[in-house]
């Protein structure tokens, strides 16, 4: 008799329930927006990488139906074939004014973009040092390049510069990290990546999902945040954020554009974005040049929430930014505290490996622009009855 070839999915799946670790996303069933219904209940929702607000804003929808209007729904191909549209282009020209860069590069998505451009850019004659906590897709691309890969403890230069004099003999080095750690909030250390990337002559790549709308000037990420413009080679960014869509892109040189044109597959094998995402994705960008009161409101809403995290005792970690990690290192109680909050009337996911390393484990918060006082007060509120009964605090 033949067995079963899907017996190791049918195991990890039985492990899963085991441990309680089998969960089904909640259901989104109204705007994504600081309030929010999943599963049939209002919450305040403190997931979403919304910083901005900017999800339901009824100046992008109006965007995105304009564009549907006069273009249709889906771009019918691939950039390199006949889906090149001329909203792909106004949407390029804007992100390289706002990024400061010669040009850039849309992908379907970021995570896209950091695979395709890694891959696209390295082979097994090249050497990546990469952050211990780099994103997935940064790894993936890494894997896929078939480059040899030096990863450095997280955030710990030293290490770094030991793995760039150890690759010396390589045709390229990629020295690559996210500008913000998605899973704890903390920034990368950018000028002293830079000034080793200079030193070994290697190629400076950061991801800026997490920054783009949220740091720097106007939110224009961490390479304006250390004041580091025209020194970092390749910024990867998303649209699916801040920005509001989805969609990612490369803003570096107008060479390393033409070549990624040419070369970086998702670019060449994945339909492009359609023009409802460009059209609205633009108009999220001009709304950021003429609101920067948004992100003035997005710092001030995350100053009171991780101060109000910590003074009723919760470990918050080293962030820096809108994203909090509440640290509980226990899995279980990690994924009592989201249920609990849940009940509560507040939406913070719980995390556990293999998103974040084993013994790590927390709920992620991340607070947007669009939260009112009363938001975060009736949040913190249940955050402390919920810790309470855990023995969090
Ligand atoms: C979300 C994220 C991505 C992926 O972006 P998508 O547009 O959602 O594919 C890449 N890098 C980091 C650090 C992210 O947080």
């Amino acid at each position: 008799m033949r067995t079963d070839p899907l017996r190791h999915v049918a195991q990890e799946l039985g492990a899963l329930r085991a441990q309680g670790r089998f969960r089904w996303p909640r259901e989104l069933q109204s705007a994504q927006a600081p309030r929010a219904v999943y599963d049939g209940r209002l919450v305040v929702n403190l997931c979403s990488n919304n910083y901005l607000a900017l999800a339901d804003d009824p100046r992008l929808k109006e965007a995105a139906k304009a564009a549907v209007d006069r273009y249709g729904t889906g771009s019918g191909a691939v950039r390199t074939i006949a889906g090149s549209l001329q909203l792909h282009r106004e949407l390029e020209e804007a992100l390289a004014r706002f990024k400061g860069t010669e040009a850039t590069l849309l992908y379907p998505s970021g995570f896209a973009a950091n695979a395709g451009t890694v891959a696209a850019l390295l082979g097994p004659e090249d050497v990546v040092v990469s952050d211990e906590l780099n994103h997935a897709s940064i790894i993936d691309g890494c894997r896929l390049s078939g480059a040899v890969k030096r990863i450095y403890r997280h955030r710990d230069t030293e290490h770094a510069r030991e793995l760039l004099e150890a690759s010396q003999d390589a045709r390229l080095v990629l020295l690559v990290t996210d500008g913000v750690f998605s899973m704890d909030g903390d920034v990368a250390p950018l000028p002293e990546l830079c000034a080793l990337a200079k030193r070994y002559g290697a190629l400076l790549m950061v991801d800026d999902a997490h920054a783009t709308g949220v740091l720097g000037r106007g939110g224009r990420g961490t390479v304006d945040h250390f004041g580091l413009a025209g020194q970092v080679d390749i910024q990867v960014g998303t649209l699916s954020k801040a920005l509001a869509t989805v969609g990612g892109y490369v803003a570096a040189s107008r060479s390393l554009v033409e070549y990624l044109m040419h070369r970086a597959r998702p670019v060449l094998f994945s339909t492009s974005l359609p023009p409802a995402v460009a059209g609205a994705a633009l108009r999220a960008l001009q709304i950021l040049e003429q609101e920067p009161e948004r992100l003035e409101r997005l710092w001030d809403n995350t100053r009171t929430f991780k101060r109000g995290l910590e003074q009723l005792g919760f470990r918050t970690g080293q962030s820096e930014t809108p994203i909090t990690p509440v640290l509980t290192g226990d899995e279980d109680l990690a994924m009592a505290l989201s249920d609990g909050l849940f009940e509560e009337g507040v939406f913070a996911l719980g995390i556990s490996y293999p998103t974040v390393p084993r013994g790590q484990a927390r709920v992620r918060t991340i607070v947007t622009a669009g939260h009112t006082q009363q938001d975060l007060d009736f949040a913190l509120g249940a955050f402390e009855r919920v810790g309470r009964r855990l023995g969090l605090i």
